[in-house]
């Protein structure tokens, strides 16, 4: 090991991002350290204040949440976060019928803005400095440390993280401090969300959404590849995706005869909407000498279900880990890349996932793939965990290109071209 690229008593690491991934980073590594007798310094910038200001989130948990924090963070799972436990899905199709899928527990409603509360919370109590500003610069010298600008302090240290998501202002100041060494790109491509916060009565969340998540993949609005509206304790969450959705997305979609059926006449007056982004890309450059990128500045969440906060926290620790072990320099920090392959694999497949999922519904043929998989289990299967995020999409798309699943799909393909077709003479 390069002997100053290692963590050693006053080594000074800055994290820039206090999210999930940042703070995962900051709880494991002193964590780790505590046991191995060393005090390394670590310092966090959040820009944010999360009292006021929210990492857009619909805050869903998913499995195996309870067994990353226990076996990542070595803290038990915060109960006291939980507002609902989601018992399933139901994915509704433009003109239903609908599909129920469920397969136990494990899935958990938050409210986000609770969860980066506790997360910073922990990571201040094992000693984390915190620092409420924005970093807008950073210089590295490769050789001897980084220097970081911030809207309230600069700091000299011998290491950063970026655990900054996915802010393009923060991309930019990495993809221009890199730009003559390890050359960090952001995830090139990226959904755009629109999501939105409502109080209902509670009969709508008791009676009409029953604990499940409801995912619609409607045909009419072009832009929007899935919306879906999750309960939560008091109010649900509503939220859209697509590649370039925009407010008035959101406004037709509350307005759709199928989201109409579950909320009912609702008046939407006034509803506050917040855009995010989903990456549906990897980004290039995440590691280099004295830095490490982590959560969704590493674009490595699955391209359609996220499960990002699972991956930032994974993600986080095992940085945390591999630094902690094996040090800072670009050579030590491949470990991490590569224990990290599989999920980028599977991008790939999350995008012929992705392609399959358009077509189908665009043309309307999800309809019959959703009629298919009430009798095909491999299919129902499949379709789980595309929607709740379990399992890779290799695994999604070897269950639906299986022989009998596939013939199954062709023959209710050719019905339904056949139909069309008839229909169009
Ligand atoms: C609409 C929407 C809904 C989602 N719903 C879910 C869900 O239900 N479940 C789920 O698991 N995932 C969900 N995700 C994904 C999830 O939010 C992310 O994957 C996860 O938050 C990534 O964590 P992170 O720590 O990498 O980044 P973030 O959570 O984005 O945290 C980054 C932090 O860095 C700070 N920061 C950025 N730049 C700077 C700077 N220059 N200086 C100081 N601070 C800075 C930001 O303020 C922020 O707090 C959703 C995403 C979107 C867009």
């Amino acid at each position: 090991m390069e002997n100053d690229l290692i963590v050693k008593d006053g080594t000074k690491i800055a994290i820039i991002g206090g999210g999930p991934a940042g703070t995962s980073f900051a709880i494991k590594l002193l964590k780790e350290s505590q046991k191995k007798g060393i005090r390394p310094k670590v310092i966090i910038f959040e820009g944010k204040d999360f009292n006021i200001h929210y990492n857009q989130c619909v805050g869903v948990l998913s499995p195996p949440i309870e067994e990353i924090f226990i076996n990542s963070l070595e803290i038990p799972f915060p109960t006291e976060l939980v507002k609902r436990e989601i018992s399933g899905y139901i994915i509704h199709p433009s003109g239903g019928p609908s599909l129920k899928i469920s397969r136990g527990l494990g899935t958990y409603a938050t409210r986000r803005i609770l969860f980066d509360r506790f997360m910073l919370k922990e990571a201040k109590n094992l000693g984390a400095e915190i620092i409420n500003s924005r970093v807008t610069a950073v210089e590295f010298f490769n050789e001897k440390e980084v220097r970081i600008y911030s809207e309230g302090k600069f700091l000299r240290v011998d290491a950063v993280v970026g655990g900054f998501g996915l802010d393009e202002a923060t991309a930019s100041v990495f993809e221009k401090a890199s730009s003559n060494t390890f050359k960090y790109k952001r995830p090139e491509k990226a959904l755009e969300t629109i999501i939105t916060k409502i109080h209902v009565p509670k009969e709508i969340i008791e009676g009409n959404l029953k604990s499940m998540i409801h995912a619609f993949l409607l045909k009419n609005i072009k832009k929007i590849e899935f919306g879906a509206i999750t309960p939560k304790g008091d109010h649900i969450i509503i939220n859209i995706a697509g590649k370039n959705v925009s407010s008035s997305d959101m406004d037709l979609f509350l307005n759709q005869p199928e989201t109409k059926e579950i909320l009912g006449e609702i008046e939407f007056k006034e509803l506050d909407y917040f855009k995010g982004i989903y990456p549906i890309k990897p980004a290039k450059g995440v590691i280099g000498n004295r830095f490490v990128a982590i959560g969704d500045a590493t674009g490595w969440i699955r391209p359609y279900k996220g499960k990002g906060i699972n991956v930032a926290i994974e993600t986080g620790t095992k940085a945390a880990e591999v630094v902690l072990n094996y040090g800072f320099s670009k050579k030590a920090l491949m470990k991490y890349l590569d224990y990290f392959k599989p999920l980028k694999k599977d991008y790939i497949y999350g995008k012929i996932f992705r392609t399959l999922v358009i077509f189908s519904l665009r043309t309307g043929f999800i309809k019959e793939i959703l009629k298919i998989s009430k009798e095909d289990e491999k299919i129902n299967e499949s379709i789980y965990m595309a929607v709740s995020g379990e399992g890779k999409y290799k695994e999604v798309l070897e269950k639906i290109f299986s022989f009998n699943s596939f013939f199954k799909i062709s023959k209710g393909f050719l019905n339904f071209y056949l139909k069309k077709f008839n229909r169009n003479k």
